[in-house]
């Protein structure tokens, strides 16, 4: 592989793992090479020929995408690696398509999982399919825990940008994903001060009873940055860890933009799928102390009772990161 270099000492992400893939050693995504989870003509806004790349570098206790996102220690079925050049032809000519010209499709939109795992490679499509299109639109859709060297590199080739924010407050985050809050919050800042034009919207999922606190904070921090930026509440649907969990009220969504629009935001709105019937989770003594938060509490009671038993939780320097039996868990049901 012609990008295999970055992959030798991994520091892609803010896990900063060090691991040489190629090697195959793993880090916190427990991803080696690239693979491609699945790809096609996707008629959500913006309409695109999507790429979904396997792994991430969080384990979510909702993940609404986890047959990709935890791969492959759940062992669902992905379609493997494809070259580069083969894939970038490919977009091209979907793009081109009768299909993929209805639907308004005029972009390559890499999601997953995390494509930021797999950066080197998504560069190496992005260059191959630019030497057919050189005006080609390219979306990037992220967690935003990249290192600040991976985001320089990363707009650098990106049109646009849908940025994911799962919470405020460092201890919901940790308790949802397993990573801090400060570097999704710092490249988030600088995404709206230096990019802004590239800023699809900010996306953030309002999961009941675990980040409703973290909401109005949120607001007040995109608000101080600039009252102009987009920003998208999704409702949350029960899913992976959370699978017995209860749906985003419509009233929840409505409150959520009711904060957003509070604080200053402009450009707020929702979507998603809501009042889908669920139960609220028992909140475990023994994360009790880990987390000062409610909903911190909830979150990794959540992922206790599924078995991480690390807390406050910290997939980086988690003994059990190897074998970790949250990435294993298969729902009961999927939204
Ligand atoms: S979690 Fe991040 S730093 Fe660690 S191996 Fe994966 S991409 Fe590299
Ligand atoms: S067991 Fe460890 S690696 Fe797995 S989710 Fe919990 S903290 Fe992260």
């Amino acid at each position: 592989m012609r990008f295999e270099n970055d992959l030798k000492e991994c520091t892609l992400c803010e896990h900063r793992c060090g691991v040489d893939r190629v090697a195959g050693e793993l880090g916190v995504c427990h991803m080696a090479g690239p693979i491609v989870a699945s790809r096609t003509l996707h008629p959500a806004p913006p309409e695109s020929y999507t790429i979904f790349v396997a792994g991430c570098n969080f384990k979510c206790v909702g993940c609404q995408n986890w047959t990709i996102s935890q791969f492959p220690d759940n062992r669902m079925a992905v379609e493997g690696y494809v070259d580069p050049k083969s894939l970038a032809q490919e977009s091209i000519r979907m793009l081109e398509s009768t299909a993929g010209i209805l639907m308004g499709a005029d972009r390559i939109f890499f999601s997953g999982g995390e494509p930021t795992i797999h950066l080197p490679f998504i560069e190496e499509v992005v260059k191959e399919a630019r030497q057919l299109r050189p005006a080609l639109k390219v979306n990037f859709d992220t967690n935003g825990f990249m290192t600040e060297k991976s985001l320089k590199r990363i707009l650098n080739f990106t049109t646009s940008m849908t940025f994911d924010i799962k919470a405020f407050y460092n201890d919901t985050m940790r308790a949802i994903t397993g990573a801090p809050v400060d570097p999704v919050l710092k490249n988030a800042e600088i995404v709206a001060r230096t990019a802004s034009e590239k800023l699809w919207e900010f996306r953030i999922v309002a999961v009941p009873e675990v980040n409703e606190d973290d909401i109005e904070p949120l607001c007040r921090f995109l608000a101080s940055i600039s009252k102009d930026l987009p920003v998208c509440f999704l409702a949350f649907r029960p899913n992976f860890v959370l699978d017995e969990h209860l749906g985003a009220t419509r009233e929840l969504m409505n409150r959520c933009v009711e904060q957003g629009r509070l604080a200053g935001l402009k450009n707020v709105t929702y979507a998603g799928t809501s009042n889908i019937p669920g139960k609220v989770g028992v909140l475990q003594r023994k994360v009790e102390g880990d987390y000062s938060r409610r909903g911190a509490k909830m979150a990794a009671s959540y992922a206790l009772s599924k078995g991480c038993n690390t807390h406050p939780r910290d997939c980086s320097s988690c003994l059990s990161m190897s074998t970790c039996p949250l990435k294993k868990y298969l729902p009961v049901r999927s939204c």
